[in-house]
């Protein structure tokens, strides 16, 4: 994962977990986040690590009607799937 933040009014309805993976070959030229193109940009983190980070939040995300956005970079260039975070 390239980084995470908190984000409102732009990834989604509400309040977001916004978790950012690393690496996108497209290269747009108007790319928001160049900085997430290089796929060894981040750090390699267990799906499990980012649902305990984004759990801090759960309250304050709810409360808003938000949610978790999976951005990048570009998430299905990840060698993980990033709907392991999503599912169970
Ligand atoms: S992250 Fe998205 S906008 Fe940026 S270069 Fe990749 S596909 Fe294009």
């Amino acid at each position: 994962m390239h980084s995470w933040d908190l984000s409102t009014g732009v990834d989604g309805p509400g309040t977001r977990f916004v978790a950012f993976l690393s690496g996108c070959p497209l290269a747009c030229l108007y790319c928001h986040n160049p900085d997430t193109w290089r796929m060894r940009a981040g750090t390699r983190t267990s799906a499990d690590a980012v649902i305990a980070e984004a759990a801090k939040y759960v309250r304050f995300i709810s409360v808003s009607g938000g949610g978790a956005t999976v951005s990048g970079g570009e998430p299905s260039c990840s060698p993980s799937s990033p709907a392991s975070c999503c599912t169970g």
